[in-house]
């Protein structure tokens, strides 16, 4: 019995409640007529350096409400993927749609501590601030990154390893006791000579053995299903490789019941080993490595083809003890350059076209969601024409064709015939509308929203649209989307740059500099 919402939690059900208490009719949610609705409340929170805004929860007795714009795990594994968490942690199903992945790894820590009758620090941990692995890697440099050699290539191979972090965490056996143990001095960490037990199974570990073991069954079961029975596997390892990531950030977080920042550091002295490793075999091997980020790597040697990667990656394997697949073999990949510093490769930036037809794009405007439609939407086109090509000469040849497409879209926008769903922009509120200081759109935004009655909160979204950018009156450069009416204009010019910055993403390792395609 499971009564599945959008927006129940912050709208619908209390929206509900209040009027049926106003009308006097009694309004029976719950299947025990004895209990209330159990409610929590709505919060904002900050979790490194973002404000996220968590709806309250309006949970039911004798049935579950889940509402699913206020779950991380519903949104990722669905329902069987919430369940599966659910039933490994221990807790209840409402509470755990309405809570994160790390809490749950906290409490199947617990379980097991308890199960072996170790004693379990007396410390409330602090959900909001655990970190996940890619922020780790992002703040603490934490994984080892070699820049990729900016350019286009053909028949490249890109090699993942499978759940790297908790992979290595449960092989070197590494948790918070069993770091710098007194009894097995020998087995040193690389880099940074920790000791390891050899001994003792660390809690952490076990932990994870079970996780690993379950997901590879999921994963497996997956390949071997169709149709719903192969989703249900899916939305199970999916919900699984959550819990996963999430157990690596809080090894390293000093609030976690059983993290402990030595261990977090071993964790990745050891990735920085195991991916050198790599590097090394594939080297021997006659690869030349592109790109490598933590637990991927993208190798070219030519004349290459899908079985000779496969074969690398067995050898890949058979060196590092660690589980390491082909993602696939690229038609052809480009490595972009930064935007700040020309010439210079940033790390996850680059889009190419898989053998089998899929495509791959990274840290760039199609995947941003502070960018208008109008600008998505012409790269994406540009895009799909530009990976409809087999090779790089095809691309070449297709030029013409791509930037026809970002001039019609120019002209329509010069012309004045976009809409305005083309042209709104989202920002999230990163504090209170009274406490701007200065005329950010944020600030702008928010105050106009304030002051036509909305309740904002910190964390939440606000759309726009730009009106005029250099306007003198802070009011007149934009105007929030919902207070839009019919009287409105839009800066043709501030939305032209934003298309031609996003052509000379795609086409600047093709010749078309923003001044080229600005010029012509
Ligand atoms: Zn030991």
């Amino acid at each position: 019995d499971v009564i599945l919402t959008e927006w129940g939690d912050a709208f619908l059900l209390p929206r509900l409640r209040a009027l049926a208490a106003r009308a006097g009719i009694p309004l029976r949610l719950n299947r025990d007529p004895h209990d209330t609705v159990r409610t929590r409340r709505s919060r904002s929170y900050v979790t490194y350096g973002q404000v996220v805004y968590q709806a309250g929860g309006q949970m039911l007795h004798g049935r579950w409400h889940i509402d699913l714009r206020n779950s991380f795990i519903y949104s990722e594994g669905e329902l069987a993927g919430l369940l599966e968490v659910a039933r490994l942690s221990g807790i209840p199903v409402q509470d755990q749609a309405r809570t994160s992945t790390g809490t749950a790894i906290s409490s199947m820590q617990v379980q097991q501590a308890v199960r072996d009758g170790t004693l379990i620090p007396w410390q409330k941990s602090e959900p909001e601030g655990f970190k996940t692995a890619a922020q780790l890697i992002l703040t603490d440099k934490g994984g080892l990154t070699y820049q990729p050699l900016v350019g286009v290539y053909e028949q490249v191979g890109e090699l993942d390893f499978s759940s790297m972090y908790p992979t290595m965490m449960a092989r070197f056996n590494i948790s918070p006791e069993t770091i710098g143990c007194a009894c097995c001095p020998d087995s040193r960490v690389p880099e940074i000579n920790y000791s390891v037990c050899r001994k003792r199974r660390g809690l952490v570990p076990r932990v994870l053995d079970h996780l690993l073991e379950r997901r590879m069954y999921y994963k497996r079961r997956k390949n071997e299903t169709a149709g719903v029975e192969r989703d249900l596997y899916n939305q199970r390892q999916t919900a699984l490789k959550w819990c996963l990531v999430t157990s690596f950030g809080y090894l390293g977080y000093r609030n976690a019941r059983f993290g402990r920042i030595e261990a977090h550091e071993a964790v990745t002295a050891f990735s920085r080993e195991m991916l050198l490793q790599a590097k090394e075999v594939a080297e021997a091997c006659g690869y030349r490595m592109l790109h490598a980020l933590v637990d991927s790597m993208w190798l070219q040697r030519s004349g290459a083809v899908r079985e000779d990667y496969e074969t690398l990656a067995r050898e890949v394997t058979r060196a590092t003890g660690l589980p390491i697949f082909v993602e696939g073999v690229y038609r052809w990949l480009a490595f972009l350059p930064s935007k700040m510093h020309k010439g210079v490769g940033v790390p996850n930036r680059y889009m190419g076209v898989f053998d089998d037809g899929a495509t791959k794009v990274r840290g760039i405007e199609v995947r941003r969601s502070d960018v208008p439609a109008i600008v998505e939407t012409t790269q994406h086109a540009m895009l799909r024409r530009m990976f409809a090509c087999r090779d790089l000469a095809e691309v070449r040849a297709a030029l013409p064709e791509v930037l026809a497409l970002l001039e019609e879209t120019l002209v329509r926008l010069r012309a004045g015939e976009v809409t305005p769903e083309e042209l709104v922009l989202t920002t999230h509120l990163s504090q209170e509308v009274a406490d701007y200081r200065h005329n950010t759109v944020q600030a702008i935004t928010a105050r106009s929203l304030d002051r036509h009655g909305a309740q904002l909160h910190p964390g939440e979204a606000v759309q726009y649209i730009i009106t005029d950018r250099t306007a003198k009156l802070p009011d007149d450069r934009v105007r929030p989307y919902t207070l839009l009416g019919s009287d409105w204009s839009y800066d043709a010019e501030t939305y032209a740059e934003m298309l031609i910055r996003a052509g000379e993403t795609v086409l600047e390792l093709f010749g078309w500099t923003r001044a080229r395609l600005t010029r012509e």
